[in-house]
């Protein structure tokens, strides 16, 4: 018989929308005889169409299911129940194999409340599953490597909540782990570095840059371990983003440090007395003998002297070095006027320049808040590498000029240059150019130790130069900070404007035409990324021209925010291409190119010389989006 022919089912409009349905739908008599399956029945099972009847299901369940579904069905028969139940059937196309599947059922009744008929659906969900089950497979193994590493681990949700911790951590702390999480930077981390700790963490979730940061976290017993906590975001190609942390015990490490500088400390020290008594006996001695007729005497003893003045340069930089990893390096702040310091410096290094000119092309007072001495370190340093790493040139140039709020300085010479590929390198501890360090004395930590004053001025630095011709750094420092507010300009439709950069919605070639001026810092640069990003929605537009010909500074610090985070935000806004016009400044091409590197998603960006040809591009992609169309 057929039997979907000879259901009870006068509703003809019913069968035709079960067969229309990806799933089994079923109906059924109120005794649990099923006298009606779809078309996905005799599909999945390949069973004759005049075969139903209260059992037809019975022979394909997994036989572990059988006993759990007979039950229940009965069990819905006599009570009126529904269900929703998962079992397997077996996989017509794996012999041997089943299938995950969701089965419901449901009683319809009439006015009296009796049940006259019933309705259910089996949905395949074998795929689901197994994603699941993998899913807690890796879930089990991850906890499984977790709970086997030798540090702390977590992980949290994108706006800082703690959301696992590892079994090392609970009995570190010997806490639940909502207690841990709860009280973290009150009970768990000591007083004196969580505050800073915490907004070190409050600024890796805004910018999504890696975490990372030395704090001291309270043991079950109440003692305190120095340990370094780290933690990079993941994000998922939703863009969501989930912290992966750990907190590495550092405690030995930590007193060994100590120690070292402790020791570095007491006999740089203890070096400083004799040299300088050295220094003060030289001095006598030339004065005395100045006028003498032995002059070959004075020689000497002024030789004596620049090599005394070397090692009093190295023991005070190893002392600098030792105070800045121990935070001791005080700077005393006052009004100075920054001509002193540059005069003064350049008065010092002239004095012991042999064969150098050093020429001040710039002779303007500008007032500034800082620290006289360091800053004639900052610009001694730069000096004394000017002239030693231009040994057959004569001639170094010293600029300053203040432009806006910031005073730029800027140190030129004629010598052998860096190489492209070392020049963000430099200002690291103990960092040498290799082909370099055999030629030329030193042990790497000027420029460090330049940086880190710099910094404390709240500066920055960067670096031009031409291997075989020479070399300029510069160095810029803020004046006059409460002054330095943004000057904005902006309809926040289609144009905005401020001091360091121009964004207008650019009608005739559907794009974003954005001009970036002058100094950028991670501020100014995620200012005018985010306005970028705001009329890039606005307007609807695929394009962007990004021109960076008059940038100055050095902005590498954005580039990692901006790969990772904005660019993916703007992909999501709708950005497809990005035409990136260089900025002169070395420094600035290298960051540019390492928010490349480092950008997740998929925009077309192209970098170029001149700002015609960055048009010519993005002016090809509209004549063959209008062919296209
Ligand atoms: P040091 O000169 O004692 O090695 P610095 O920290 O002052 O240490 O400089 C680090 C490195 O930077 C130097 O070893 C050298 O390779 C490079 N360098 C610094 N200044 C210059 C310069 N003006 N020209 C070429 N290379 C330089």
């Amino acid at each position: 018989m057929d039997f979907s022919a000879s259901s009870n089912i006068n509703d003809k409009g019913f069968e035709l929308l079960a067969n229309a349905l990806p799933l089994i739908v079923w109906s059924a008599r109120p005794d649990g005889f099923i006298d009606f399956f779809n078309q996905k029945w005799y599909d999945y099972t390949g069973f004759p169409k005049n075969l139903g009847g209260d059992q037809s299901w019975v022979p394909i369940l997994h036989p572990d299911d059988i006993k759990f579904c007979i039950d229940t069905w009965y069990h819905s028969i006599k009570t009126g129940e529904p269900y929703k139940i998962e079992y397997r059937f077996v996989d017509p196309e794996n012999i041997g194999k089943y299938r995950w599947f969701l089965g419901t059922a449901l009683p319809v009744k009439n006015e009296t409340g009796e049940i006259v008929r019933w309705f259910g659906t089996c949905t395949d969900i074998n795929d689901q599953k197994n994603i699941e089950t993998r899913f807690r497979d890796s879930e089990e193994k991850f906890h499984f490597m977790c709970d086997a590493m030798p540090q702390h681990v977590w992980t949290a949700d994108a706006f800082g909540q703690f959301d696992y911790f590892n079994q090392r951590t609970l009995n570190y702390f010997d806490k639940p782990a909502v207690d841990i999480l709860s009280n973290w930077w009150t009970e768990c981390v000591h007083e004196d570095d969580s505050r800073k700790a915490h907004t070190i963490w409050k600024e890796a979730l805004s910018t999504g840059e890696p975490f990372e940061v030395e704090f001291r976290l309270k043991d079950k017993d109440g003692h305190y371990k120095w340990h370094l906590s780290r933690a990079t975001p993941f994000i998922n190609k939703d863009a969501e983003i989930k912290w992966f942390g750990t907190n590495t015990d550092i405690e030995e490490h930590k007193l060994n440090e100590q120690k070292k500088d402790e020791f570095i400390g007491i006999a740089s020290h203890e070096l400083k007395t004799p040299v300088t008594s050295l220094k003060g006996y030289v001095h006598v001695l030339r004065s005395k003998i100045q006028d003498t007729p032995n002059n070959h005497a004075v020689e000497f003893l002024n030789r004596m002297d620049v090599q005394v003045n070397k090692l009093n340069k190295l023991i005070g930089d190893v002392l600098d070095v030792t105070r800045l990893d121990s935070r001791h390096l005080h700077l005393t702040k006052q009004d100075i006027d920054f001509r002193d310091v540059i005069l003064e410096a350049v008065d010092n290094v002239q004095h012991i320049a042999t064969h150098h000119k050093i020429v001040l092309e710039t002779d303007g007072s500008i007032p500034f808040t800082g620290d006289k001495l360091r800053l004639e370190q900052v610009i001694s340093n730069f000096l004394t590498n000017a002239i030693k790493y231009s040994p057959d040139k004569d001639k170094v140039i010293v600029k300053y000029r203040r432009e806006k709020n910031n005073i730029i300085t800027s140190i030129q010479d004629f010598g052998i240059g860096i190489e492209r590929e070392n020049l963000t390198r430099l200002f690291d501890r103990f960092y040498r150019v290799d082909n370099t360090s055999m030629k030329f004395q030193g042990l790497g930590l000027g420029l460090y130790i330049a940086s880190e004053i710099i910094k404390a001025h709240n500066g920055s630095f960067w670096i031009e130069s031409e291997p075989g011709k020479g070399s300029i750094f510069f160095f810029l420092l803020p004046v006059d900070e409460q002054n330095g507010g943004v000057n904005i300009e902006t309809d926040n439709q289609t144009f905005y404007s401020e001091d360091q950069v121009s964004i207008k919605y650019n009608k005739v070639h559907d794009r974003l035409d954005v001009s970036w001026m002058g100094f950028q810092n991670l501020q100014s640069v995620k200012r005018g990324c985010n306005v970028m990003l705001d009329l890039l929605k606005k307007n609807n537009c695929s394009k962007v021209l990004n021109d960076n010909t008059f940038v100055t500074g050095n902005w590498s610090e954005a580039s990692d925010w901006g790969g990772k985070i904005w660019f993916p935000a703007m992909q999501e806004a709708g950005l497809k291409y990005f035409a990136w016009i260089y900025s002169p400044s070395t420094f600035s091409q290298l960051a540019a190119n390492k928010s490349i590197d480092v950008m997740l998603g998929k925009i077309t960006t192209q970098f170029f010389a001149e700002k015609k040809d960055a048009e010519k591009w993005l002016n090809s992609l509209d004549k063959k989006a209008k062919v296209i169309r």
